[in-house]
């Protein structure tokens, strides 16, 4: 299990183990606390983690937005559970 983290400083998408208590931000350097940070979506590996990090920055640089709204964040946790699924039949 993986966490979509945050990097606080400098707003780069990443993930970590869900026991890992401290990430360093490849891009910024700072160290993110990853008990206080927020948490995106939890997903099931590593390779989900990459894809869901990539569509997340596609997402936000093609819509100009900084931020999901609580309603985006929702939709892409409902989306992921619904593509868990289908990959599991
Ligand atoms: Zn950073």
């Amino acid at each position: 299990m993986y966490f979509i983290i945050r990097c606080p400083g400098c707003r780069t998408f990443m993930y970590a183990d869900r026991y890992q208590k401290w990430k360093l931000c490849p891009a910024c350097g700072e160290s993110i606390n990853c008990l206080k940070t927020p948490i995106y979506i939890e997903v099931d590996n590593h390779s989900d983690a990459e894809t869901i990090v990539s569509q997340l920055e596609k997402y936000l640089h093609n819509s100009r937005k900084k931020d999901l709204s609580a309603s985006e964040l929702e939709k892409l946790r409902i989306q992921y559970a619904q593509w868990l699924r289908n990959k599991k039949d």
